[in-house]
């Protein structure tokens, strides 16, 4: 343990300093997250090819606990957007989203998935993953730097250090909310858009709130 975990401000008698920590469930629990953050294993162009660099043992993502990339969504914590955002692919980025479970995180990497990129202006192109999933943290650059996703990396980390288990969202009541997974058309829809679909949402957070006052 740190110095600044076993100085939480408590007196400790001196014949059991050195052999007692004292610490936050906060912090221990922030600690555990943050040192065993599993990134989800997959691409989407050139920026994937940097993450690669990054996870090898030049910059060897391992001394962050974050080395396990997994092939599934549901043991992933982490997923890194890392390449152009296309039309086609996005209904899959968004379903994969909604399988991971919580706490989960997303890193918007490089120019493409921040914002579209030199892309920006394509028919086939999302002008940004943030406009459908939430983006926990963006790194710049075309493509970023193994340095500068490790960056993104250990601000994310910064972020999780300032949770509480009294106030993360995974542990209020209620089901998350699913993004709903955009339709390929003419162009892209996002279902939220559209009016029905709106007030089916409402009518149904109706019936949860009643069937939840009978109980
Ligand atoms: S940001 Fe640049 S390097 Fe990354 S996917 Fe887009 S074009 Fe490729």
């Amino acid at each position: 343990m740190s110095q600044e975990s076993n100085d939480p401000g408590i007196p400790v008698p001196e014949e059991l300093q050195g052999q007692l920590a004292i610490t936050t469930l906060d912090k221990l629990y922030n600690w555990g997250r943050r040192s065993s953050v599993w990134p989800m294993m997959f691409g989407l162009a050139c920026c994937a090819i940097e993450m690669i660099a990054t996870a090898a043992s030049r910059f060897d993502l391992s001394r962050f606990g974050m080395e396990v990339m997994r092939p599934s969504p549901r043991q992933s914590d982490v997923m890194i957007v890392s390449g152009t955002v296309t039309k086609k692919m996005i209904p899959i980025i968004v379903r994969l989203y909604n399988q991971m479970p919580e706490p989960k995180y997303v890193l918007a990497m490089g120019a493409c998935a921040s914002g579209g990129g030199p892309f920006k202006e394509g028919y086939n192109v999302v002008d940004g993953v943030d406009k459908f999933i939430p983006v926990d943290v963006y790194v710049p650059g075309c493509p970023p730097t193994p340095q500068a996703l490790l960056h993104g990396l250990i601000t994310l980390q910064k972020k999780m250090d300032k949770e509480s288990v009294l106030t993360a969202r995974w542990y209020q009541k209620g089901v998350t909310e699913e993004v709903p997974i955009p339709l390929l058309g003419p162009d892209l829809i996002d279902p939220r858009d559209l009016p029905d679909f709106n007030a089916k949402l409402t009518q149904q957070a109706e019936l949860q709130s009643q069937g939840e006052q009978e109980r």
